[in-house]
């Protein structure tokens, strides 16, 4: 069943980063009170909620709590007990349900899902042990890459394995349980359409971003994608499909390579909003946040509409000294840090986003600024 949500109840959300954080602020602007669920005290959440339920995410008593105080449970992340999740959906309203993040939790079930839309992946095999790998992979040609069916995220749990002498690299990773191996894509860029669908059925899709990793770790996007007309075309009906066939509700962001001759292939799906789309806070009429909240509350999508052309940096802990010391020279970047104590290596702490007119000049006072260094 349907529920309206309104203005003056609460929405509970799980996880307290910066995705909740941002999504609670979107939520906050429309009079909506934030309940979070997260083992830390003052999380990026935390920070900007009225009600924080400090608990292991698995914690039933915490998960009963926040179904008590909440009007809608949400979640920002996708590795939630999907058991925990399925006991909220009998005694909260959780539109989104808990079986998408079934699915997204197991590259094996998500390709599986994209297939079954109608959609292409990277050709793989499956394996429950290494040597059922060492059997299996004649059917792919070298370079492959393997990874983890659960648990990998930013390139952990994945080994690109470029002959048979480097097999055995892909051992370990089976200490995880089952893999897949997926062909090596040569493609030409990465990128990510952020679809949002609410619980009456209607979609809305973010203008299309270019990704550019660096370690596996999303460093900018650039908006829109350097690509074809008919290459975002397909890449938005994939999406679509793809949401439309899971039955999604809340925000899907389908990462996808395009090929050198303009063809698409899934990678993987995030059921939650996404990196990629963080540009939309300032460069469209809806960002990913708001647009969440809107899905969720069973409120009408907004059809996004991009103001102006973007690039977003990624801030990890090493950038944010440098970062700071330089607010002053750089008035047209929208500084976003998410309050995390400490700026660990790697760890994402912040964004920024610049909206221009001419992406390589931006590209080229990015590099200058010397923040992010090669
Ligand atoms: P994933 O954890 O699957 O998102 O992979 C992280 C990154 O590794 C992707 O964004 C790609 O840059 C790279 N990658 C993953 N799978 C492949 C593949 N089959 N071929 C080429 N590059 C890949």
């Amino acid at each position: 069943m349907t529920r309206t949500i309104l203005p003056g109840q609460t929405i509970g959300i799980i996880g307290g980063g910066q995705l909740g954080r941002m999504m609670a602020l979107a939520a906050k602007e429309a009079g909506f009170k934030i309940a979070v669920l997260d083992p830390g005290m003052d999380s990026p959440t935390g920070q900007v909620a009225d009600i924080q339920i400090v608990a292991p995410f698995n914690d039933s008593d915490a998960l009963e709590e926040l179904a008590e105080v909440s009007d809608v449970i949400t979640y920002e992340f996708e590795n939630i007990d999907v058991d925990g999740l399925r006991h909220l959906t009998e005694i909260a309203y959780v539109p989104q349900g808990a079986e998408l993040i079934g699915v997204t939790q197991n590259r094996i079930f998500e390709k599986q899902a994209i297939r079954e839309a109608g959609v292409p992946v990277a050709d793989y095999i499956e394996a429950s042990t290494f040597a059922e790998l060492k059997e299996r992979v004649a059917v792919l040609d070298y370079p492959f890459v393997v990874k983890t069916a659960r648990g990998g995220y930013d390139g952990k749990g994945q080994q690109i394995v470029k002959n048979a002498e480097q097999l055995a690299e892909a051992e370990a990773l089976f200490q995880n349980g089952e893999c897949v191996a997926e062909a090596f894509i040569d493609f030409t860029m990465e990128i990510s359409v952020v679809i949002q669908r609410n619980t009456l059925g209607e979609t809305a899709i973010l203008p299309i971003g270019e990704n550019i990793h660096k370690d596996h770790i999303l460093h900018q996007t650039i908006v829109p994608a350097r690509v074809g007309e008919e290459t975002l075309t397909k890449a938005k009906k994939a999406a679509k499909a793809i949401a439309e066939n899971l039955q999604m509700v809340g925000t899907l962001a389908v990462e996808m390579f395009v090929l050198p001759d303009g063809e698409i292939l899934v990678n993987e799906l995030a059921p939650r909003p996404h990196n990629s789309g963080h540009y939309s806070i300032e460069a469209t009429n809806i960002s990913q946040f708001h647009q969440h909240i809107r899905a969720i509350c069973g409120w009408p999508l907004r059809k996004p509409k991009l103001w102006s052309f973007a690039v977003m940096v990624n801030v990890l802990g090493e950038h944010v000294a440098p970062l700071t010391t330089k607010i002053a020279h750089y008035p047209d970047w929208s500084i976003h840090l998410y309050g995390k104590d400490e700026a660990k290596h790697k760890r994402k702490m912040g964004h920024v986003t610049i909206l221009t007119d001419d992406i390589n000049e931006t590209l080229n006072e990015i590099d200058a600024s010397g923040i992010w260094p090669e």
